[in-house]
């Protein structure tokens, strides 16, 4: 991150390994009810990106993706593509950077939209509900406008980063 702070970051949020485990099944319960298939390259690639707790760039994928050395990056490339359409992680944009779904609700799955609060100071993202395509193209179908894709990032500094801050005055 750009912005450098005074505080130190704990990892309180992390998924613990059985509930990374459980993501890791859903996933794959989610994919054979669709009819597609979880191969090794794209559970390997989900799995790092559900250990890296927050934002991660492919090429620390890519980096990341066998003990001994790095994957082919195409294969990391289309494994994401395959996850993020699955709906299993996102993109964030303003970051060049992927992050597991974190919404387990009726949002869960594919062609759901997200939004983001991304903390400039920890990098922690935590992912909202926005209104969905049907929903905003019920809006704008007076206009004759066709959306194609809608981001919402929102900059900031979550609740503990500013917390931590305010201690120090
Ligand atoms: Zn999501
Ligand atoms: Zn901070
Ligand atoms: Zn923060």
């Amino acid at each position: 991150m750009s912005h450098t702070c005074e505080h130190t970051h704990d990892h309180a949020h992390d998924l613990k390994p059985d509930a990374r485990a459980a993501r890791l099944e859903a996933a794959q319960t989610l994919c054979a009810d669709s009819g597609e298939r979880m191969t090794s390259s794209r559970l390997r690639t989900y799995e790092l990106i559900l250990e890296a707790n927050g934002p991660i760039k492919a090429y620390d994928v890519i980096d990341r993706f066998h003990p001994e050395g790095a994957a082919k990056p195409p294969t990391v490339y289309r494994a994401l593509s395959f996850l993020e359409q699955m709906g299993l992680i996102h993109r964030i944009e303003s970051l060049n950077a992927f992050v597991a779904c974190d919404t387990h609700d009726q949002h869960f799955g594919s062609g759901h939209t997200a939004g983001f609060l991304l903390c400039d100071c920890c990098g922690k993202s935590e992912e909202i509900a926005i209104p969905n395509l049907p929903e905003i193209e019920a809006s704008t179908a007076k206009t004759g406008f066709k959306v194609n894709h809608v981001t919402l990032e929102a900059h900031g500094l979550c609740r503990a980063c500013q917390t931590e801050g305010a201690t120090d005055e």
